[in-house]
């Protein structure tokens, strides 16, 4: 496998599971969200619905006490405990208004139901002004404003505890929900009972608005019944069950039937229990609505900590990831590394082992491999390649005199002058000793001898200065033979022989001098001038 598919697959199997990780990271925060934004919610609510319970149950029907009392015995005492009652009232309902979230956010359901309570307010406050007018004669009673708005009230507290999520806090609206009813019931049929036996206008509507009330009772207790595992509505129902309690409300029932005209004792004493009775579930209404404010900001916190938690879990889990990351991409960068050295030593080893150690050129090996690629174009091509082959003249006097060492130098830049004095595509190699062979693709041996009577003149012209100080010039010998090359003929022994006859010639020659070979054009004409010639050539210039 390829380094780089290594490295795809380590890296896919070091972070695939921190993907994992991180979806499953994304799903917890988003539920977690969606739960912090319900239980703040509920948390909002719940400061809504216990402030509308509390004015259902007390601020509306004080003023509704306050108004009566003024217009049944209007005085400056009686005129200020009112003002009192409307002021309390009005600063409950800014308090309850502050409170609503945002009217946008609310469903349409709720909307309407706030609207209505906004009617049903308005109406108080133009009862308000009749009242002061005094429009209201001795015996008035505005209990059917006041009466709308605590009923308008209650139902926006019951559609309230309905959109609550946390089930602790729907159980004690709920339970809230069942208190209210219940009391709103029993003052209902404490109002209207007082006007029964007062026998002061109770009309046919009175008597309905009677059994609606025994209808809300009915249906409170039926509802705290249902949540009589609560301690709070445990303590009411043994409440509604004393003897007093019980004599009470079959009082109640014959009164709602139209059988009973009362005497005045017990009159009184239906009209004392079920004053204690309010006042007692009024009472247990507050204490209830504190309840829900603290459960509610209990569940705020509780959220909070939760969100705070899951958060910082988060921020582990990336920071955790990211580290990890950052170690594997540090594994693979140390492998690919690792890999580059590796290859580079292969490299560094397969050179070595082409090239001469002392020259840098190719040595023997290296110079094989080259050479039969660029033996190869030329066949195809059937073009010209020739061969230089040269030796340093009398080089074994240098080892003698200035030893081994200075001949080596020598050798080192006899080589760079080669290398700069050859054409940068012909092929050069260490042919041995002190000896050197160039192979010069695309060259007649006139070419060679060319290039050949350049470099010759390049090593005679150049100063080599030993570490001793002293300069030494050197010369060489050179022999050249080219053929033009064809296909089944790669072995070029025969073109170097040629070349080294010419060398030899060189020397005998006097040294210092550049022998072409004669020109062979291929194999099978060279075949044809040595039967022509008589065999003998004259390498000498
Ligand atoms: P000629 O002009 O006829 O070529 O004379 P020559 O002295 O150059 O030739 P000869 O063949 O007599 O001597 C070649 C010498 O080159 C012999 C050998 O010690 C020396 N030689 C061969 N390889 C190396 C080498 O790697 N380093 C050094 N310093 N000397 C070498
Ligand atoms: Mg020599
Ligand atoms: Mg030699």
């Amino acid at each position: 496998m390829k380094f780089k598919n290594i490295r795809r697959v380590v890296l896919a199997a070091v972070l695939l599971p921190f993907v994992f990780m991180i979806a499953e990271g994304v799903v917890l925060i988003r539920s977690s969200l969606t739960q912090y934004r319900a239980l703040e919610n509920d948390h909002l609510f719940a400061d809504v619905l216990a402030r509308g319970g509390s004015i259902a149950a007390n601020e509306i029907l004080a003023e509704l006490v306050a108004a009566r009392t003024y217009i049944n015995n209007p005085n400056e005492m009686t005129k200020a405990a009112m003002m009192e009652r409307r002021s309390i009232l009005d600063s409950e309902r800014a308090r309850f208004n502050a409170s609503l979230p945002p009217v946008e956010t609310l469903d349409l359901g709720l909307q309407s139901q706030l609207a209505n309570l906004r009617l049903a307010y308005s109406r108080i406050v133009a009862t308000r002004s009749a009242v002061d007018r005094g429009y209201y004669g001795k015996g008035g009673n505005p209990v059917h404003i006041y009466g709308q708005a605590g009923l308008k009230q209650l139902g926006l507290v019951e559609s309230l505890s309905s959109r609550i999520h946390d089930p602790v806090l729907l159980r004690k609206s709920s339970e809230l929900m069942s208190i209210l009813l219940t009391y709103y019931g029993e003052r209902l049929i404490g109002n209207l009972g007082q006007r029964y036996f007062d026998r002061a206008d109770f009309s046919a509507m009175s008597h309905e608005q009677l059994v609606q009330g025994e209808t809300m009772l009915g249906n409170g207790m039926d509802r705290l019944r249902f949540h009589s595992s609560s301690p709070v509505v445990r303590e009411i129902l043994a409440y509604r069950s004393q003897p007093d309690e019980v004599w009470a409300d079959t009082f109640t029932k014959a009164m709602v039937s139209g059988a009973l005209r009362p005497d005045k004792a017990i009159r009184d004493k239906w009209i004392g229990i079920q004053n204690k009775r309010l006042d007692f579930l009024q009472q247990k209404i507050a204490s209830v609505t504190d309840d829900i404010h603290v459960t509610g900001q209990k569940l705020s916190m509780r959220s909070h900590i939760h969100m705070t938690v899951v958060l910082a879990l988060s921020a582990g889990l990336v920071l955790l990831v990211a580290l990890i990351v950052a170690l594997a991409v540090r594994g693979i960068r140390l492998v690919a590394r690792v890999t580059e050295e590796r290859e580079l030593l292969i490299n560094e080893l397969r050179n070595a082992a082409q090239t001469d150690l002392l020259t840098g050129l190719y040595n023997r090996r290296g110079f094989e491999a080259a050479a039969l690629a660029l033996l190869m174009q030329a066949e195809y091509g059937s073009r010209w390649i020739s061969v230089v082959l040269f030796d340093l003249d009398h080089f074994k006097k240098i080892n003698d005199i200035y030893g081994h060492d200075a001949g080596d130098i020598v050798l080192k830049r006899v080589a760079g002058i080669a290398r700069e004095s050859f054409r940068s595509f012909d092929l050069l190699v260490r042919h041995g000793g002190e000896e050197f062979m160039a192979l010069l693709p695309d060259s007649t041996p006139e070419d060679a001898a060319t290039v050949a009577e350049r470099v010759r003149l390049a090593i005679e012209a150049a100063d080599i200065a030993l570490p001793s100080g002293e300069r030494l010039r050197m010369t060489a010998s050179f022999g050249c033979a080219g053929r033009a090359n064809a296909v089944s003929n790669r072995n070029f022994d025969d073109l170097v022989k040629r070349a080294d006859l010419a060398l030899y010639a060189a020397k005998a020659s006097g040294r210092n001098c550049v022998v072409a070979g004669p020109i062979v054009p291929s194999a099978a004409s060279q075949e044809e001038r040595r039967k022509t010639a008589g065999g003998t050539h004259d390498f000498r210039k």
